[in-house]
């Protein structure tokens, strides 16, 4: 189980073993960022827990071939309508846990971004994690932990699924993959160690190459090179980048440079990271993570984008200054 989904091996060890001892939990809470494989391992989880031969997943028994097709009738996995996952959902998957079961006696039911549930979506749920059915599974994937009721934490096993760290995340893609070591690094840096959106960058090694235009625009900004601002607004126009990809880009720049401030790194950040003082990068940082908070409102970001990056500049004046002005 697992061979083909790079996640933490603590995470594998216990879903393994509960498979293997037949120990699994009715509730499962994977808790973690975009891109960490929560709904991949919950799926061939869910394979493993319905498959109806040993050697669990078998790969060859009818209920894994149906899972493998994507359509098998005691597998339910929901998804938040419009932007979250309403009440009657639940009320309708609480109806289908009261079905039998179509091929064995288990069903699993999966439900994605649980972070998006409301209170009553929350607290209808909750009955049920009171007084499971026998024979029924559920796997709740989240974002974060904090939206979450207390009580439905404490009904469920919590795993985390955390970007890697730098080691494991190469070793992992060195044995799936046959990457330059360059590469491995690029990608890295751009996927912050989230598994799933390193294994995109693979697909589209094109977005490494837009990704240092990127930086080398915002390096030169920082720099303080004032009409980098203008020529970064028309590229970003010309390529027709969506704020969320600018956005997020800027994140990843800023606490990048920030690391190598902390730690000294002699990387292509180095640089960089002397431009602005610790104060400077929190406050970047800061209105980057505001910023960020603004995009599910789809609200009109680029002036907003471009006062930050003047914002930088600002920044790198007191920097070099050595001190800020005092009011
Ligand atoms: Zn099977």
């Amino acid at each position: 189980m697992f061979d083909q989904i790079i996640i933490d091996e603590k995470n594998k060890y216990i879903l393994s073993k509960a498979i293997d001892y037949n120990r699994v939990n009715h509730c499962y809470i994977f808790v973690g960022p975009e891109g960490t494989n929560k709904r991949k391992t919950a799926i061939e989880f869910s394979k493993a827990i319905l498959c109806s031969v040993d050697n669990k997943p078998c790969n060859h028994c009818t209920s894994c071939n149906k899972m493998d097709s994507g359509n098998h009738p005691d597998f339910i996995e929901i998804f938040p309508l419009e932007s979250s996952i309403k009440i009657s959902q639940i009320r309708e998957i609480q109806k289908k846990m009261n079905v039998k079961s179509y091929e064995g006696d288990k069903k699993v039911f999966i439900i994605n971004n649980c972070e998006t549930m409301g209170i009553p979506a929350q607290n209808s749920l909750l009955k049920t994690l009171e007084e499971p059915n026998a024979g029924v599974y559920i796997i709740l994937i989240s974002e974060s932990k904090e939206r979450i009721l207390p009580t439905i934490l404490s009904r469920g096993q919590i795993l985390y699924f955390n970007p890697l760290d730098k080691e494991t995340f190469q070793s992992s893609l060195r044995k799936k993959y046959s990457l330059k070591e360059s590469l491995l690094d690029d990608v890295y840096e751009l996927s912050q160690g989230c598994i799933e959106k390193a294994e995109n960058i693979i697909k589209n090694p094109e977005e490494i190459d837009q990704f240092k235009i990127f930086r080398k625009y915002i390096f030169s900004i920082m720099k303080g090179d004032y009409s980098q601002i203008f020529e970064f607004s028309k590229w970003i126009k010309d390529e027709k980048l969506s704020n969320e990809y600018i956005i997020n880009n800027l994140l990843i720049l800023f606490k990048n440079a920030l690391y190598a401030k902390v730690n000294g790194s002699l990387n292509v950040y180095k640089e960089i990271s002397e431009c602005l003082t610790y104060e400077g990068f929190h406050d970047i940082i800061g209105n980057i993570i505001i910023l960020q908070g603004d995009l599910k409102y789809n609200v009109n970001l680029q002036l907003q984008i471009e006062r930050l990056l003047l914002r930088i500049q600002e920044e790198k004046l007191i920097n070099d200054k050595g001190h800020r002005n005092t009011v």
